[in-house]
């Protein structure tokens, strides 16, 4: 069976580097790049939890599974 992948979209205008996902994700997908914005530097890590998107203030984050709409 093959390993789901999830895509892992961050609506840069909204993200204020607060780096409270970069924090609560369990693989280290997320990092905040030079301008301090949340970047999904490692997204064939993640593992779809969802915590990134729950915990962001301000809606940046949106993961979804990849083939699916
Ligand atoms: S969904 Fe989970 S594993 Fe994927 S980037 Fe967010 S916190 Fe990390
Ligand atoms: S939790 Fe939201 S606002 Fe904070 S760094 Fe992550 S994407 Fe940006």
């Amino acid at each position: 069976m093959l390993a789901k992948k999830f895509e892992v979209s961050i609506n840069k205008p909204w993200c204020k580097g607060c780096s409270l996902c970069v924090h609560v994700c369990p693989k280290k997908v997320l990092e905040l790049n030079e301008r301090v914005k949340c970047e999904a530097v490692r997204q064939e890590d993640c593992i779809g939890c969802r915590s990134c998107e729950n915990i962001c203030p301000d809606l940046a984050i949106t993961v979804r599974e990849e083939g699916t709409n």
